[in-house]
């Protein structure tokens, strides 16, 4: 979803005081942020934030962390905190490659990943955020209680993110290959934006929950 040349965004973003300009900074004391004891949760990939702020809003006893790489994605969440702030949310704009460096060990207890980029070229796997690299480093972040919920409606990244459980040592604790369909794992379903549009499209939507293997 990368808006090209949204014009001023990085500037606006350096200076938001909805977005944590130092993260790494922060490792190991993120609590003191929220002022508070609170869970902390985070969405890798969290877009224009539409996820994260409805989850903010309906949860004010967890603290939520929205990771972005791109500016002209972000601005559009930081437009949004702008018309509704929510005290127990806050973004940062980084790759999730660094997100060992920006979180202390057990530090996160639920990560998303919603509708993660595909990167569908196999020299590009080390990219997508549920692969077994990216599984390594959740796993340095997450406390041993703490899962991961991954949504997508594509197959071959579902696929590929089932495969790579193994590798990296998670227990797949549920998954459904229709989530709209599924009442279960329904309950509570938030939309992203993304989930909106395809399964308006009549793709079926892929999540699984895991959990590290203790
Ligand atoms: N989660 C939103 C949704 O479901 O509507 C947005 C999905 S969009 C397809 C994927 C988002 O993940 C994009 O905004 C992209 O910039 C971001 N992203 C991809 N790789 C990333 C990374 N390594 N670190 C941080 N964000 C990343």
């Amino acid at each position: 979803m990368r808006l090209r040349n949204v014009a001023g965004s990085r500037e606006a973003i350096s200076e938001s005081r909805f977005v944590i300009q130092d993260p790494k900074e922060r490792k190991n004391h993120w609590r003191e942020l929220f002022g508070n004891p609170n869970p902390i949760h985070i969405e890798i990939g969290m877009g224009k934030g539409r996820f994260i702020m409805d989850m903010a809003r309906l949860h004010p006893e967890i603290n939520y962390i929205g990771i972005e790489k791109y500016s002209s994605v972000l601005i559009r969440g930081i437009q949004k905190m702008e018309a509704e702030n929510l005290p127990n949310l806050f973004f940062i704009r980084m790759d999730a490659e660094e997100i060992a460096e920006v979180f202390g060990r057990e530090e996160i207890s639920k990560i998303y990943l919603n509708f993660s980029d595909p990167w569908p070229k196999d020299r590009h796997a080390k990219r997508r955020l549920p692969s077994r690299e990216f599984l390594n480093r959740y796993q340095e972040i997450l406390s041993k209680e703490g899962n991961l919920e991954f949504k997508t409606d594509n197959q071959a990244l579902f696929t590929f993110a089932l495969e790579e459980l193994k590798a990296a040592d998670w227990h797949l604790d549920q998954m459904t290959e229709d989530l709209h369909h599924n009442a279960d794992m329904m309950e509570g379903n938030i939309m992203t934006e993304y989930e909106e549009r395809f399964s308006s499209m009549g793709n079926p939507i892929y999540k699984y929950i895991i959990s590290q293997n203790k």
